[in-house]
């Protein structure tokens, strides 16, 4: 997986301080463990925390601070996530897939994360409309499988979108493969007119 789409630096320094809500973690990790670029910027960001935690303590950095950050940089390990060399789709704890309409299914991801957010698979067959909605609250999106199109761009595997309460999109499955993604999401989303079993689904994730 590499990608194109990646995200944002407040969102690698939040994830790297370990601020992200759980969920939201899960979906950037799944980016991060394909996309070497930002799995060097987390590393980078680790470091700095490290060393501002280290200057809190007043302990002394002394003169090889510099040389000695540089080569934790360097010889870095992989994040824990990358251990288990299995694709991320393999080693996420489904609940149940359920079809919400023909070439349509969503499962929850069991994983820790908060009562108000939603965290789950969504995949969708090439030529199935998704419902154009809005967003009340954030929402992080990696694509494990397949790719799609919206006002935004292209977004193949390896891919992450995040999208908040300015966005109104509708995505369209490009390719001839069923398109996955991981996604979690704050809040309800506000699906307009079209699918209004999926936006039911969504809401039972
Ligand atoms: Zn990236």
């Amino acid at each position: 997986m590499s990608g194109q789409h990646h995200p944002c630096a407040d969102i690698l320094a939040a994830y790297a301080s370990g601020l992200l809500e759980p969920g939201f973690g899960l979906v950037v990790a799944a980016h991060v463990e394909g996309c070497a670029h930002c799995r060097a910027q987390v590393v980078r960001f680790e470091a700095h925390s490290g060393a501002a935690l280290r200057d809190l303590d007043g302990a002394s950095l002394g003169e090889d601070a510099l040389s000695r950050v540089m080569a934790r940089l360097d010889d870095a390990p992989a994040p824990d996530l990358a251990l288990d060399r299995r694709p991320l789709m393999e080693r996420l704890s489904l609940k149940p897939r359920k079809w919400v309409a023909p070439g349509v299914w969503v499962a929850a991801v069991e994983t820790p994360h908060a009562r108000t957010n939603r965290v789950y698979v969504l995949s969708v067959a090439p030529g199935m409309p998704t419902a154009r909605h809005e967003h009340s609250g954030a929402e992080f999106c990696t694509v494990l499988k397949g790719a799609y199109r919206d006002e935004l761009g292209l977004f193949r595997a390896g891919d992450f979108a995040s999208a908040d309460h300015d966005v109104n999109h509708q995505p369209v499955v490009q390719g001839d493969e069923a398109c996955v993604c991981l996604f979690a999401t704050e809040g309800r989303l506000q699906p307009q007119g079209l699918l209004g079993r999926l936006a039911f689904a969504y809401a039972d994730v």
